[in-house]
């Protein structure tokens, strides 16, 4: 017999995302031509500033633990940054470095979270909130947003949403998988509601400093005053640097929060890797050139994947305000056939695209979205171009 699984990592779905990367790499190294565009990872090197850092960090000796939260020097940069971007004031102490954002988001829950407590999480959503929620024994309490309305969530809907149990509402801005962000009046009205129904706020902005034009970022925590009692801010270097090998992330949040991370966190990684935390200085007290590059790129590609969905019949999105992601209306195309096979979900339209025209995309039913199919361009021009050649082909059987 083999060993029984615990019940609460049975319940766990495990992440969409990554199986459909794997999958697209097992078809890559038995020789397929796979366009894989299911990854929200920038295609990008790490910039060499920062890579110098990490090889000066190994070569001083920086190869021990560390504090469990962090170094000093990497909080205080973090601190920095965020009362020169945001003006907001943190303490050091309100500051854990974890091993990656979606770290951040386990501890955050962890710590905050009882058995039976509600979590309101906007759907679409990215897929690992839900699961992270349910390994609390918390209870996610998914609100559906629209494509007409930006895929945002409006007071009413939360209003509406909120219940006895509710402890945290969860905010993704610029959202992965829509791009769609809020503005900071939308952030206000829904801060009034958390304050007036005594909701903690968790807002994941790991996409902030990827903002196109046109559109302008605002940090949760600074659209009310005081709000930063109640909000756990999560974010870290893997997208806006290139980093997502590295896995730092962190939280900012009232200190006995970060208190209790800190302890959670002494009992499960002890800490962030060492040589890690010095290349995320460099990052952040670094030149910042490599960002608007970066950008620059994103940009030019977020254009070109709007205009390919504009010209495709029966596929849509909704306007990408941050982020890398696009996440295409395919409800015209489910419920019909393909070649004889009849597709009626995301799930199968997203498999079935992989296995006929080799590319890798991500089904909306894993965010919680039927009718849609998540792509992220954080990737080749090149690959792109192919990628669109390839569903318009599909979609046109
Ligand atoms: N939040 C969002 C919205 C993400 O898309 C990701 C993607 N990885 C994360 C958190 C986790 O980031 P990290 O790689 O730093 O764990
Ligand atoms: N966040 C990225 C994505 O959504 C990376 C994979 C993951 O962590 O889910 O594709």
């Amino acid at each position: 017999m083999p060993p029984t699984i615990s019940r609460i990592v049975q319940a766990l779905e495990p992440s969409a995302t990554i199986a459909m990367a794997t999958k697209a790499k097992e078809l890559k190294a038995a020789g397929h031509a796979v366009y894989d565009l299911s990854l929200g990872e920038p295609d990008f090197i790490t910039p060499p500033h920062i890579r110098q850092a990490a090889r000066e960090a190994m070569n001083a000796g920086h190869t021990h633990y560390t504090a469990v939260g962090g170094i000093p020097e990497l909080k205080q940069a973090v601190v920095d940054q965020y009362r020169a971007t945001h003006g907001l004031d943190y303490a050091p102490n309100q500051v854990v470095v974890s091993n990656g954002a979606k770290h951040a988001l386990h501890n955050a829950f962890t710590a905050l979270l009882d058995p039976g407590d509600e979590v309101i999480i906007p759907a679409p959503y990215w897929v690992s909130y839900a699961e992270l929620v349910k390994l609390t024994g918390a209870v996610p309490a998914i609100v559906q947003t629209r494509q007409e309305d930006d895929f945002k969530l409006s007071v009413d809907r939360l209003r509406a949403a909120v219940t006895d149990k509710t402890k945290i509402l969860l905010l993704c801005s610029p959202s992965n998988p829509t791009g769609s962000m809020y503005s900071r009046d939308e952030l206000g009205a829904l801060a009034d509601a958390a304050i007036e129904r005594n909701l903690l706020v968790v807002a994941d902005e790991i996409y902030e400093r990827l903002v196109y034009e046109g559109h302008s970022f605002a940090s949760f925590a600074t659209v009310r005053p005081g709000l930063q009692d109640r909000v756990i801010l999560v974010n870290g270097v893997s997208k806006t640097y290139a980093m997502t090998g590295w896995r730092i992330g962190w939280t900012l949040s009232p200190v006995n929060v970060a208190k209790a991370i800190n302890g959670l966190q002494s009992q499960e990684t002890s800490c962030p890797s060492s040589i890690s935390q010095h290349a995320a200085i460099a990052a952040l007290q670094g030149p910042q050139e490599c960002v608007d590059e970066m950008l620059a790129e994103f940009t030019r590609r977020r254009a070109f994947v709007m205009k390919r969905i504009a010209e495709i019949p029966g596929l849509s999105c909704a306007e990408m305000a941050g982020a890398f992601y696009a996440f295409i209306n395919i409800s015209e195309h489910l419920g019909r056939n393909y070649n004889g096979k009849r597709i009626d979900d995301s799930t199968t339209w997203c498999l079935e695209l992989l296995e006929k025209q080799n590319v890798a995309t991500v089904m909306g039913s894993a965010f919680g979205a039927e009718g849609y199919a998540r792509i992220s361009f954080a990737t080749s021009m090149e690959n792109l171009e192919a990628a669109f050649e390839q569903i318009e082909e599909f979609v046109g059987q």
